[in-house]
């Protein structure tokens, strides 16, 4: 695979397997023998690449904020929509815990995780005092929370279905969110994590034949003997494996079945047009998109919106009932499919995100309005809930299990 220089051993973090980890030159990765995870990769750019990447997404954020996203002007009637407008209206339709979710995900996370982040780069570049590791850890957990690519393209949803009944214009505010949302994904691309956890504290090699477990928020190995204590380098605690992790998954995944329910029968928004009531569910908005020949976004709302929630849900189902069963089949699969639910779960926020724009800028008294509708309150906690439950699971324990009964 590649040169073997016997650099460092880690214990994989998908499978546990304990193994060295080669060393790699710049553009390339070096991935789990067992599972497949990328364990590490060489970006180009060092550290400067990401850190004005950063910056740039910071500093973008600010219009994108206090600038309009869209205004839509219909019958001489024109009205503008900032970020912070679908969360002011959902908040006084009485819809508090979308608001909220909007608000975290869209306006407050995004601020403090890029703010959090520029002070460890900047630290770390600039040589200022770097004990930052616990500051670096809060970065990674908020990082699936921080949803501004997910915004944009339930913006551009929101926008295909008011170009059919209005004039709809993209203000300053929406070309800033679209050119920061490009900022972080080229970040996500070059930032290299491992090489800034080693700049935070390098790890130090363990006495040969130490049984050794891995900090399960920065992977630093440590004696085992230490589970319980917190991490050195990071300030987690340190255990062997996520603690409760089948029962608090099992828990979750129930209450997401549950959820799932009232998220798909109850309306998410209503039309009301010159009189007439026209609630939506989350298939009837796919139909109105189909009916108005936007094709490529019914198909991203249908996958995001109906086929992420379920896959999460029936996939963490059969990998904890194989777990249970101490099944050996299908662990890479398994593995790499647990790794898919985790990384696109936070897509299906997408219709939530587009019904905050329309419940603000649809307000055109009789002629027209868009309401939220109870179904989405159950549909945003379907989506959180479900994150939360991939985020819980520990793969780790499937490998286990197998390795147990064999
Ligand atoms: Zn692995
Ligand atoms: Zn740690």
């Amino acid at each position: 695979m590649f040169e073997r220089s016997r650099s460092e051993l880690i214990a994989c973090p998908d499978c546990g397997l304990v193994q060295w980890l080669p060393a790699i030159a710049a553009a390339q990765v070096a991935q789990c023998v067992q599972c497949a995870k990328m364990l590490t990769r060489r970006t180009r750019g060092g550290i400067d690449v990401p850190l004005t990447l950063a910056v740039t997404a910071l500093v973008l954020l600010i219009p994108a904020n206090l600038a309009p996203l869209m205004s839509v002007a219909e019958r001489g009637a024109q009205r503008q929509n900032w970020l912070s407008t679908g969360v002011a209206t959902l908040w006084s339709a009485g819809y508090g815990f979308l608001a909220i979710l909007v608000a975290a995900f869209t306006i407050v996370i995004p601020f403090v995780y890029l703010t959090l982040l520029v002070g460890v780069l900047g630290t770390i570049r600039f040589g200022g005092p770097a004990h930052l590791g616990k500051v670096f850890r809060w970065t990674e957990h908020l990082r699936p929370w921080m949803m501004v690519e997910v915004y944009l393209v339930g913006a551009c949803v929101a926008y295909s279905r008011l170009q059919k009944i209005a004039f709809v214009n993209v203000g300053l505010g929406g070309w800033c969110l679209m050119a920061a949302a490009f900022a972080l994904l080229l970040f996500t691309a070059k930032l290299d994590e491992r090489r800034i956890w080693d700049a935070l504290a390098p790890r130090r090699p363990l006495p040969p034949g130490t049984p050794a477990i891995s900090c399960i928020a920065c992977e630093l190995p440590v004696p085992q003997a230490r589970a319980g204590d917190s991490c050195p380098r990071c300030e987690a605690v340190l255990h062997e494996r996520k603690p409760f992790a089948l029962h608090r998954t099992t828990a979750l995944v129930i209450a997401g079945f549950v959820l799932l329910i009232p998220a798909n029968l109850l309306p998410i928004l209503t039309i009301e047009q010159l009189g007439s009531v026209d609630p939506n569910t989350i298939l009837g908005g796919i139909r109105e998109l189909i009916r108005a020949d936007l094709w490529p976004l019914a198909v991203i709302v249908f996958v995001a919106s109906v086929i992420v929630p379920l896959m999460k849900l029936f996939g963490l189902s059969w990998m904890l009932l194989l777990t249970h069963q101490r099944s050996g089949r299908y662990l890479v699969g398994r593995t790499r499919l647990y790794r898919m639910i985790d990384l696109i779960g936070r897509w299906s926020n997408i219709d939530i995100f587009m019904l905050s724009i329309l419940v603000a800028l649809v307000q055109f008294g009789v002629l027209s309005q868009v309401r939220a509708g109870i179904g989405a309150i159950a549909f945003g906690a379907v989506v959180i809930v479900t994150m939360i439950a991939s985020r819980a699971f520990d793969s780790r324990l499937m490998w286990d299990a197998a390795r147990d009964s064999a």
